[in-house]
């Protein structure tokens, strides 16, 4: 797939741009202050394949756990500023390896200029946010509202420019996903600064899925976007795996378990939604990537599981465990959990780890 080619961006450790993979992203949706624990979400975060963190700096109070977050995350940390320029500024100080703000609602030209001059001490990225709904005022009723955009971030991308800072990532997002479609297509043919990709106020999983498939997934298969987050009315542990598998989808992620298997029907002689369901967590912390089908009967089941590295399909009254095709295991569906992680371990370590 040919990439839309963009300049490096460092967002602590993580690198964007120039051909690196795309990074996931989610947005931290509870308070900060218990800051054990949120350490300890992001280390599982990280497990399951998210690489940055954002939160919400709301008022000064914040920044003390923030910064003892920075200090101990092993994941970079972005803090996300509204309408107070100080509070960007504290997030720096504190060590946010990359600040989100909209300039259009951090007011005066000189509070953006001041932000800027503190990025540049601390090596900070800033990441250029608009949403369609939140554009200046004299833009929100023109009918051409992916120009408006458009000349939006083109007059931030200028203020940052003139004061020679280009550690820039920009996102333009709205709830329409055609119009998140459009604009980004839009301005990934004009500029190179990293895109980071969403669709905003997406809505609960389904429909937030789908429209970052239609919008998203159009834009990473073409080659468009550094960095995404799949905006849910959910749980953060969804936002990442979806992205992850809207990545993998359009070969975008070249790591972890890919998924086959059935959706089951009146033939099933094994209950593939439970077991899929049993397994979730144990196949979405493996990095190596590896394919597994889960069938639920001989119609398909042992046709696709010749396609995997591994598979597992109801077969008469049986269970039983593909390699490559060729049957390894008979197994109860008592049994059947702890018997194929094993063998997927086994597979795993034969062909990565030898
Ligand atoms: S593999 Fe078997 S159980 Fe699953 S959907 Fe196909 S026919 Fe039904």
């Amino acid at each position: 797939m040919k990439r839309h080619m963009t300049q490096e961006v460092n967002i602590g450790s993580v690198s964007i741009g120039a051909g690196h993979p795309v990074a996931i992203q989610t947005m931290w949706d509870r308070p900060i202050e218990d800051t054990s624990s949120v350490l300890r979400s992001i280390e599982d975060l990280a497990e399951i394949g998210c690489d940055l963190m954002r939160f919400s700096i709301l008022d000064t109070a914040a920044l003390a756990p923030f910064s003892e977050i920075c200090r101990h995350s092993s994941m970079p940390i972005i803090a996300d500023i509204h309408f107070d320029h100080t509070l960007a500024i504290g997030a720096i100080e504190r060590g946010a390896a990359k600040i989100r703000i909209n300039p259009g609602n951090i007011g005066a030209r000189w509070k953006v200029d001041e932000i800027i001059r503190a990025s540049k001490d601390h090596g900070t990225a800033i990441r250029i946010g608009i949403n369609g709904g939140s554009l200046p005022v004299q833009y929100r009723k023109t009918p051409d509202h992916v120009g408006s955009m458009l000349t939006v971030i083109s007059s931030y991308i200028d203020m940052f420019e003139r004061q020679d800072f280009t550690s820039m990532v920009i996102s333009l997002k709205d709830s329409d996903p055609g119009v998140c479609y459009e604009v980004n297509k839009a301005y990934a043919q004009r500029y190179g600064y990293p895109l980071h990709l969403g669709v905003t106020e997406a809505g609960p999983l389904i429909p937030s899925v789908t429209k970052s498939a239609f919008a998203l997934g159009r834009l990473l298969y073409e080659g468009i976007g550094d960095t995404i987050r799949i905006s849910i009315t959910g749980s953060i542990e969804d936002e990442v795996t979806a992205a992850k598998e809207l990545l993998k989808t359009v070969g975008r992620y070249d790591h972890g378990v890919t998924i086959i298997s059935c959706p089951k029907c009146g033939r099933a002689g094994f209950d593939t939604h439970a077991f899929m369901h049993d397994i979730q967590r144990e196949l979405s912390v493996i990095k190596e990537p590896v394919t597994v089908a889960v069938m639920g009967c001989a119609v398909n089941g042992p046709g696709e599981a010749a396609r995997a590295d591994i598979g597992i399909t109801g077969l008469g009254r049986d269970v039983v465990i593909f390699k490559e095709g060729t049957i390894i295991a008979h197994v109860t569906p008592g049994e059947a959990k702890e018997a194929f992680l094993a063998e997927l371990k086994v597979i795993i370590d034969e062909k990565y780890h030898n």
